[in-house]
């Protein structure tokens, strides 16, 4: 079953268009990533998606209410995971559960009842009347995903949900992505890592400058738009080796500061020539999702 479908998704601010004509659709069950550099337009399709904003045009349908018409009676299954957290520094975590689930018309008892499972979930079940400010970074994270589950919601926005934190506390999230995956929620998150996207997501789309330039799973994406291996080399000699041996020798170079970038079908070659040199080092890894990002979207910086 269909959860969320867009088509011809427009908005602009003044005359920035900032959602430029996007599709969508998001089966039950699924885990889908919008990939794409700062600016792109994603949090605003995430805010358009859940009525927050309205759009200039185009069509908006979860669960097959349309939005932003009936977006509160959607939102009822929807659970959202802003990418900065928003919890209630005045107020303890159980306290912050109780106010949010009150937004969702619940009774007291009916959110009582469901908090000794959010709190396990979120592994804050030693810090249930702990204030905000005392939480690390990870627990408040965590916090905010049993937050967005309080409703019971069968569809679970993300925000860049990792951004900040340790590789110790992003595993713990992924992990807890999982386990909704594997109760059968469906997540649509938006994200700029790569490896983020690349573990969750059975598909993906990347977004640039409003648009949608590529869409797929991890695994096609990459077999479509790059070269299977790819050498990185360093160092001082590297611009020089690339310009005499490597471009030659694979189906391109790309330099980015003092690294370059070889992506090649077969890199032995690249290898054997980069073994014999002293001048720069090299790594030989095979081409990944950020490979694909970059060649889409560019280098070059964004705000
Ligand atoms: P992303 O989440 O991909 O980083 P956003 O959707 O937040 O991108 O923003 C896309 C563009 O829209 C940015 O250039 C941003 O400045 C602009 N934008 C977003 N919200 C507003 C707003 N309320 N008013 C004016 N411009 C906005």
């Amino acid at each position: 079953m269909q959860q969320l479908r867009v088509s011809n998704l427009r908005k602009s601010y003044g005359d920035h268009e900032v959602v430029a004509g996007i599709d969508l659709e998001l089966q039950s069950g699924e885990c889908f990533g919008l990939l794409g550099p700062n600016g792109a337009g994603k949090t605003t399709t995430l805010r358009l998606c859940l009525g927050l904003i309205d759009p200039d045009g185009g069509a908006i349908e979860v669960f097959g209410l349309p939005v932003p018409l009936r977006a509160r009676e959607a939102r009822r299954r929807i659970g959202v995971v802003p990418q900065a957290d928003n919890l209630d520094p005045d107020f303890t975590v159980v306290e912050n559960l109780l106010v949010y689930g009150r937004y969702f018309g619940m009774s007291d008892a009916e959110i009582r009842s469901r908090i000794p499972a959010l709190l396990e979930f979120a592994g804050l079940g030693a810090r249930a009347d702990s204030r905000i400010q005392t939480l690390s970074g990870g627990m408040k994270r965590r916090l905010t995903l049993a937050r967005a589950l309080v409703n019971d919601p069968d569809l679970i926005f993300l925000d860049e949900p990792t951004t900040g934190l340790d590789p110790q506390a992003r595993h713990l999230i992924w992990e807890r992505l999982r386990q909704l995956l594997n109760q059968g929620k469906t997540i649509f998150l938006t994200t700029h890592f790569m490896d983020e996207a690349e573990r969750l997501c059975r598909r993906l789309a990347i977004m640039d400058r409003g648009r949608m330039i590529a869409g797929g799973a991890p695994r096609e994406l990459i077999a479509r738009h790059i070269e299977p291996q790819v050498v990185e080399v360093y160092g001082d000699g590297a611009e020089r080796w690339a310009r005499e041996f490597g471009a030659s020798h694979s189906e391109r170079c790309e330099q980015a500061g003092e690294t370059v970038f070889c992506y090649a079908h077969d890199a032995d070659p690249l290898v054997h020539h980069l073994d014999r040199r002293a001048d720069v080092r090299y790594l030989h890894r095979p081409a990944n999702l950020e490979d694909v990002f970059l060649k889409l979207t560019g280098r070059e910086l964004r705000d």
